[in-house]
């Protein structure tokens, strides 16, 4: 916390892009964008109440033109810093928009009760990756983290005494002004955080340091948490722990949230509660029957069988019950597992093979033809195509045809001839 930079230069859109405004939006359009995304997104109305409060602090810097320009040049960082000393700057979201409608139906009796408002400190979000396993069994991971809690020895204060002093840098404000020349007769005044303070406002005599934080108020702690991954669980489904991320003065912690992060499967694929796995079998097998053992992901080996005399067609599918996904907090319901059948077949067959199978299948239609309808025909040969790049193929003559349109040759004839050679 030593010697910190100061703030950086920051392309700054969030705000504008919660607002759905652009950079250069006018105070009017800002006031007329949050007007309308507040009425769409009230709790009361059963909006998101994170949303709304999103929306209500984009608003709140935007519309005042001090914290748009600190804004603009160094971020939301800057602001949360030079907000920090709690002094009256915030407002509440639900008073801007009490503002726009006249009396607030929301803050009905005691408005100012909650005295000093707490700043919210970031929720710290990490990914967490899961096997389908872990999610079919359930799964307790261990994770290390580290973390910023208040300093024990001085309770947060930085200080022995608990007391401190009013920052000569700022005197107190917590921000500094800065004049900018932007021109032979034009200078721009700029506002940002105090770098001495970190826009806090005070600072603490070198005597009545804290031995333990050396004034920082903070410390680093190792943390582990043990994460229940249930049942049933979804990927990107948030476990939260409540108030376990960094800790700072006068701030309520946030929340460290883990989200979840699925792995793919070799062999099943899910959908909400159902489980999917792909199958293929020969020829004779799709025919004849057949039978093979599916490892579950809980290691148990499940039967699979054709009923007798069963026929299984290429690409059809087959299900077994309550062999599919666990459903989340309802753990003994389970899904469906799905079985998608692919049936490889010979590439040619002899002539005995042949006639064994004529003999044991169906009658063909086509050995019903007469020898007088056969005269009539002209014969034709077939040969094998690969569909995929006869399609690549068309694809790239079309836009050839595009590319060279004015050319009076009557289509693609001659190059379909070319390209068959
Ligand atoms: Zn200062
Ligand atoms: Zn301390």
């Amino acid at each position: 916390m030593f010697g910190r930079a100061p703030p950086k230069k920051s392309d700054s859109t969030r705000y504008y892009d919660i607002l759905g405004v652009s950079k250069t939006a006018s105070q009017d359009d800002l006031k007329k964008a949050y007007k309308k995304a507040a009425i769409k997104n009230h709790p009361d109305k059963g909006g998101d109440p994170e949303k709304f409060k999103e929306l209500a602090q984009a608003y709140e810097v935007l519309n005042d033109p001090e914290k748009r320009e600190i804004y603009d040049n160094y971020g939301e960082d800057a602001l949360k810093e030079g907000m920090g000393g709690g002094g009256g700057g915030g407002h509440d979201p639900f008073d801007i928009f009490s503002s726009f409608f006249g009396g607030s139906p929301f803050s009905s009796g005691g408005g100012g009760s909650r005295g000093r408002r707490q700043r919210r400190g970031e929720d710290v979000v990490y990914p967490l990756k899961v096997s389908l396993e872990d999610l079919y069994l359930g799964a307790a991971k261990k994770l290390s983290l580290s973390r910023n809690v208040l300093c024990s020895k001085c309770n947060g204060k930085g200080s022995k005494s608990g007391a401190s002093l009013k920052c000569p840098g700022c005197q107190g404000s917590g921000m500094k002004v800065s004049i900018r020349h932007i021109g032979p007769s034009m200078i721009q005044q700029m506002q940002h955080p105090c770098n001495e303070c970190k826009g806090t406002g005070e600072t603490i005599n070198d005597r009545d340091r804290c031995p333990q934080c050396k004034g920082d108020k903070v410390s680093q702690e190792k943390k582990v948490l043990e994460v229940f991954v249930e049942k049933g669980m979804q990927n990107q489904q948030k476990i939260t722990f409540p108030g376990e991320a960094d800790e700072a003065p006068d701030t309520t912690t946030g929340d460290i949230v883990f989200v979840l992060q699925l792995k793919e499967h070799p062999k099943f694929k899910r959908k909400a509660e159902d489980l999917f796995v792909e199958h293929t079998l020969s020829l004779t097998e799709a025919l004849c029957g057949f039978q093979f053992v599916l490892t579950h992901l809980d290691g148990r080996q499940l039967l699979i069988k054709s009923n007798p005399g069963e026929v299984v067609k290429p690409d059809s599918f087959k299900a077994i019950n309550d062999e599919g996904m666990p459903m989340y907090q309802r753990p003994f319901m389970k899904g469906k597992l799905y079985i998608h059948f692919t049936v490889e077949f010979p590439d040619s067959l002899n002539p005995n093979q042949v006639k064994d199978l004529e003999a044991a299948l169906p009658a063909k239609p086509s050995s019903q033809l007469t020898d007088m309808e056969l005269d009539e025909c002209e014969e034709t040969t077939l040969h094998d195509v690969n569909m995929e790049e006869e399609n690549r193929r068309k694809e790239q003559q079309a836009q050839q045809e595009a590319y060279d349109e004015d050319d009076d040759m009557p289509g693609g004839a001659q190059r379909v001839q070319c390209a068959q050679q």
